[in-house]
């Protein structure tokens, strides 16, 4: 049966607009880095990500690189296009990226203008669209000129093939000088994605700022660091979780001493009423520079979890004082 969407699915979720441009974001977006690949059941894929729009998610952030296997996320989330949200196109925000490894040889990665622009193609054709609606240099390239890189991103946009860039993972000094290439060329800087949680904040020490100043906005990753800051790993590691599946996150980056502040912001989350997804959302979506936090979810109901954090009251300054004094 042909998908239906939620006529419902715009009355309450609070879209933020981001920096100075025209374009509002969910809150939450949905990321499909880990939990969209080959080896992954299609129908739970195909699950999440309906569910995710039906509630107002409409926004989705994927990359060349995403998978296993490279490019197999793109692929993925083009039958979903294709198919169940062929008529939705354009209610939907959709990102990419290239940067990292991509195909052999000298032209399959960083930043140089012949891999972002053949590898968007190869994207688009993945994902079976004309364009994305955002396109990202996904790291720093320390050998290749910044002019060159967001030169191509410029042209991308100035080719229909994207609607707006985006820079991942650039350092406070990297953001200023591509926000100022990039308004110079008259495609300003839509977005930073760099990664952001509870137990990362180098975000607070001058790339917030210079996302700010340059009018842009944050959209931040990992907010659940990979779901440590959740309460899959609080009695074991369940199979198939991402410290068992995944070369990104291990077993032994769950130290005792992770453990204990683990249980320590459970509790804060519990008082609160809330579980410690939540909570760790609702930090993360406190500064007003962050439009969104991309989530991962490996089931329907941890994405329905997460979205309910849009639902609970704001942290009180004595909550936030006291998380601050279990991170330190
Ligand atoms: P998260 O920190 O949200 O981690 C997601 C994982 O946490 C899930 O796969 C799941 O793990 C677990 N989880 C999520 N919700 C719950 C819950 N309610 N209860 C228990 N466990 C939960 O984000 P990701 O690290 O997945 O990154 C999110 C997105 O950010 C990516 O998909 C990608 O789009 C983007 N990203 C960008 C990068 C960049 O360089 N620009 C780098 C990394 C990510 P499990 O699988 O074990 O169930």
């Amino acid at each position: 049966t042909p998908f239906v969407a939620d006529p419902g699915r715009y009355d309450s979720m609070p879209y933020r607009r981001a920096g100075r441009s025209g374009l509002q974001l969910p809150p939450l977006s949905l990321g499909l880095w880990q939990n969209f690949g080959t080896a992954r059941s299609f129908d739970t894929q195909r699950e999440i990500v309906l569910r995710a729009f039906d509630l107002g998610v409409t926004h989705f952030d994927l990359a060349n690189n995403y998978g296993p296997p490279p490019g197999a996320a793109e692929e993925s989330f083009g039958r979903i296009l294709a198919t169940d949200l062929r008529a939705y196109r354009d209610e939907i925000v959709v990102s990419t990226k290239a940067g990292y490894l991509m195909w052999p040889g000298p032209y399959g990665d960083f930043g140089s203008r012949k891999y972002l622009l053949s590898s968007l193609d190869q994207s688009l054709r993945r994902l079976g669209l004309e364009y994305v609606d955002v396109f990202y240099h996904h790291r720093p390239d320390p050998q290749t000129p910044l002019e060159e890189t967001m030169g191509a991103l410029t042209t991308a946009v100035a080719q229909g093939k994207a609607l707006y860039p985006g820079v991942s993972n650039y350092d406070p000094a990297q953001t200023t000088a591509a926000a100022a290439l990039l308004a110079d060329a008259g495609t300003p800087l839509l977005l930073h994605q760099p990664r952001y949680s509870m137990f990362d904040r180098h975000v607070e020490d001058g790339v917030l700022d210079a996302v700010d100043a340059a009018g842009a906005a944050a959209i931040v990753f990992s907010p659940l660091a990979q779901g440590m800051l959740t309460d899959r790993y609080l009695n074991g590691v369940p199979a198939g979780s991402r410290a068992v599946t995944s070369v990104f996150l291990h077993e032994s980056d769950l130290t005792e001493d992770v453990l204990r502040t683990v249980r320590a912001l459970n509790d804060i989350a519990a008082e609160r009423g809330q579980s410690l997804a939540q909570l760790a959302l609702q930090w993360v979506l406190r500064s007003p520079v962050v439009v969104s936090a991309i989530i991962g979810a490996s089931s329907v109901a941890q994405l329905e979890q997460n979205l309910g954090a849009l639902d609970a009251p704001a942290l009180t300054a004595d909550e936030l004082a006291a998380i601050d004094s279990v991170l330190e």
